[in-house]
């Protein structure tokens, strides 16, 4: 399989300190190469991403905004999102990436890459997420023929700026699995939360427990993810995500273990689509994150896992049964809330 590479996304680093650096990009290249892994490695694809592509999801003011802040590298995006300088090529690069990756997958059906700032919404950026490069790639992609797309975010964290962005559009399905936001940034992304207007029932929330592991995981996709996408039958599929629904990541609690993120990379190429992209981004264990980017791709290319997990994260924690408990209700719960748009057993 491809993966969509160029050093100039390693110019998306918030600064020393920060836990979003830009040597995670070619670190995990590196890391690719030393290990002979079979992906192989392409530049950028086709066009730079013009002002149009970026305006058919954001507007205009905070364009602007960010353009000039990029200048100086002065304040802050939010709170927890420094400006820095340079940050608008930084972000151009990555949407780059992801519109590169979606570019491939039309002529090759799937393709791996960097990408997925889902964070960024119309007019805000924040959670370390400047320009919403899957909403880009996926409006991209609407205009020039492809007619649906579904959004697979399995991050640890809620999308909400790809939420909001497509929150009345019944022609971009998102589903999303992460941790239960009254526990977490962003603080939104809950079952209730399903669209709105002709949009209704094509945003689909499924947040589990803090310690949710393989298990709940499984409820989860094959009880909702899996039914939802299979009748919605996209043209395109984005998944997109990274290692921090990992036990050891320092800034989320879920319980997911390295078989479990490469799980996600096998589902996410199981889901019925003619093109698929998967996209890399979250992970804040430096010692788990190339690993766990590594078993999602790999899963995503149908390949096993090639490696020992138990080597690099030592024991996993059980699945826990007091969490499994407390996953079954809100998956239940939620699919109480998605039956009247979608046929679930
Ligand atoms: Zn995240």
């Amino acid at each position: 399989m491809k993966f969509v590479y160029d050093d100039s996304i390693s110019s998306y680093d918030f600064g020393p300190g920060h836990p979003f650096r830009g040597d995670r990009f070619p670190s995990f290249i590196r890391f690719l190469k030393e290990r002979g892994e079979p992906f192989e490695l392409v530049g950028y694809v086709g066009e730079p991403p013009t002002i149009e592509d970026l305006r058919a999801v954001h507007d205009e003011e905070y364009l602007n905004f960010l353009r000039v802040r990029s200048q100086t590298g002065h304040g802050m995006v939010s709170l927890d999102t420094p400006a820095f300088k340079g940050m608008w090529e930084a972000a151009l690069s990555m949407v780059y990436s992801s519109m590169s990756a979606v570019r491939l997958a039309l002529k090759e059906r799937g393709a791996a890459g960097f990408g997925g700032a889902h964070h960024a919404g119309v007019n805000y950026g924040g959670g370390f997420c400047l320009l919403n490069d899957i909403a880009i790639a996926i409006r991209w992609a609407l205009r020039n023929g492809v007619g649906s797309a579904a959004i697979f975010d399995h991050d640890a964290h809620h999308g909400n700026g790809t939420m909001d962005i497509f929150y009345d559009d019944d022609t971009v399905l998102y589903v999303s699995i992460h941790q239960d936001p009254t526990t977490i940034y962003p603080g939104v992304g809950f079952a209730r939360q399903v669209g709105r207007g002709r949009g209704e029932g094509y945003t689909v929330n499924i947040p589990l427990p803090p310690g949710a592991g393989p298990s709940s995981y499984e409820m989860a996709f094959e009880e909702l993810v899996r039914p939802i996408v299979e009748s919605f039958a996209p043209k395109l599929l984005i998944a997109h995500g990274g290692s921090d629904p990992h036990f050891l990541d320092p800034l989320t609690q879920l319980g997911l273990d390295l078989r479990g993120l490469w799980k996600l990379g096998r589902w996410a190429s199981s889901l019925p689509a003619d093109h698929r992209v998967e996209l890399l981004i979250s992970g804040y264990n430096e010692h788990v994150r190339n690993w766990g980017w590594l078993g999602i791709v790999r899963g995503f290319a149908s390949l096993d896992m090639g490696f020992d997990p138990e080597e690099i994260e030592g024991r996993a924690p059980n699945d826990d049964d007091y969490v499994i408990r407390r996953a079954r209700l809100a998956i239940d719960d939620a699919k109480s809330v998605l039956s009247k748009y979608w046929n679930l057993s």
